[in-house]
């Protein structure tokens, strides 16, 4: 089946917000196994709006529209997709009084406008708004289903997986499950070669490949009569890739981060963790942070961007830095070996490069970086060379380093 996607708000279209309900929505999709084929923005405006849901219905099977559900003049989605599919619009009770309910603290006297959000197109399915006041709606005609949510995300997330989800697995004739694996460390291009011959025969269960930054994911999408049957065919699928990319996996599972999964590492092991940071100015302990309940085990990050600050915090030598460099295989170990040392943690990760954009020389250009680890007594250090921006440079060091505090684990506690 064929998802379409229009997103609709001028704000998208000027540039002043990022159509982020578009990734998210087309990411879920893709789970579900359902294709998109195309993607739209359109601004505040009838006729534009009209037309873009026409051609959509030309050539897809189910319209997903975001956004214009709000009480306010130039919120048109409902108005022109009852009128192209002729849904006449019709007060639907419940809705009023979940308004009313919504709204009774926020004011003395709900304004007129938000009534408006109680019409609903007569015989559409209401999705009811825990996080809002606008109702999603689908309204099915011609064979097709036309998916109306509310455009801000913390409304559109949970309606989307709590009823438009389970709504759209239902559509299918088959089941479709699939699984993620991550993979670390290893270029998209190596993944592939490694996966080629797989990929090459796949029919069901599908392989696909999607690189980020510092990482690349691995969807096994299998297509069954029913849940159990789906598991069984992806099963030996993930054993294999498993097989092929050993430690360099580190979830199977969708919503594992690299970062959860290296606290789960540490927890695991009872170990505490330290950061010593100088060109990522913090982004690896904000990235760890991220993770709840980390407080187990993080005890501190230092940020020592200064050779000053390296000296004093992380008591590297001043020779060292004279000799060697800031940007030095040596003085990243010994970032980590005082950043264990100031605060008796069991391990410390410690990043030091240049990310640019000026400050490179032939000797040390821009994007080396040093990422060291010391856990119980033992130094790993590596350099990396990396591509791109200031930014990129950052996030891929911040990657590299969680991924080298990851396998430092693993070599050490393998049973
Ligand atoms: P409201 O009741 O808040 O008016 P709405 O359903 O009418 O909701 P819009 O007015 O189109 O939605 O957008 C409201 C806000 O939701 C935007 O200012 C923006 O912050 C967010 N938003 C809308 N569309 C998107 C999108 N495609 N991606 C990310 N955020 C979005
Ligand atoms: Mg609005």
């Amino acid at each position: 089946m064929v998802v379409e996607l229009i997103a609709v708000g001028t704000e998208l279209l000027l540039g002043n917000i990022v159509n982020t309900n578009a990734r998210f929505l087309a990411e879920k999709c893709a789970v579900l196994g359902l294709s998109i084929y195309n993607q739209s923005v359109v601004g505040d405006n009838r006729e534009r709006l009209s037309d873009a849901v026409r051609i959509a219905l030309k050539r897809s099977d189910i319209l997903i529209l975001t956004g214009g559900l709000g009480p306010t003049e130039d919120d048109l989605t409902k108005e022109v997709c009852a009128e192209v599919l002729g849904f006449p619009l019709v007060e639907d009770k419940h809705t009023r009084e979940r308004i009313e309910e919504y709204l009774k603290n926020s004011y003395k006297k709900i304004p007129e406008n938000n009534w408006k959000q109680a019409l609903v197109p007569d015989g559409a399915k209401i999705l009811d708004n825990d996080n809002g006041t606008a109702p999603g709606l689908i309204m099915e005609k011609f064979g097709k289903s036309v998916i109306l949510l509310p455009g801000p995300p913390d409304e559109l997330y949970p309606m989307f997986m709590d009823k438009v989800y389970p709504y759209l697995q239902g559509l299918q004739p088959e089941t479709i499950l699939s699984r993620m694996v991550k993979v670390c460390g290893i270029g998209e291009s190596e993944v592939e070669t490694k996966m080629l011959d797989l990929i090459d025969k796949q029919t069901n269960p599908t392989i696909a490949t999607y690189a980020k930054t510092g990482e690349v994911h691995l969807r096994v999408t299998a297509r069954a009569s029913d849940k159990e049957a789906a598991k069984k065919m992806i099963k030996p699928v993930i054993k294999e890739i498993k097989n092929r990319f050993g430690d360099a996996v580190y979830a199977t599972k969708e919503d594992i981060t690299l970062e959860e999964a290296v606290v789960a590492l540490l927890k695991k092991h009872n170990l505490t963790l330290t950061t010593a940071e100088s060109c990522t100015g913090g982004l690896l302990s904000a990235r760890l942070v991220n993770v709840p309940g980390v407080s187990e085990v993080f005890l501190q990050g230092f940020i020592t961007y200064s050779n000053k600050a390296k000296r004093k915090l992380l008591d590297v030598n001043k020779a060292t830095l004279k000799k060697y460099g800031a940007v030095s295989e040596q003085t990243a170990k010994e970032m980590a070996k005082g950043g264990v040392f100031a605060t008796d943690s069991d391990v410390c990760i410690a990043i030091t490069g240049l990310a640019g954009p000026d400050g490179g020389t032939d000797e040390k250009p821009v994007g080396l970086v040093y990422i060291a680890c010391y856990l119980n007594d033992k130094i790993t250090v590596e350099a990396h060379h990396f591509k791109g921006n200031r930014n990129k440079i950052r996030e891929q060091s911040v990657m590299r380093a969680l991924d080298l505090l990851r396998r430092s684990i693993l070599e050490q506690y393998r049973k």
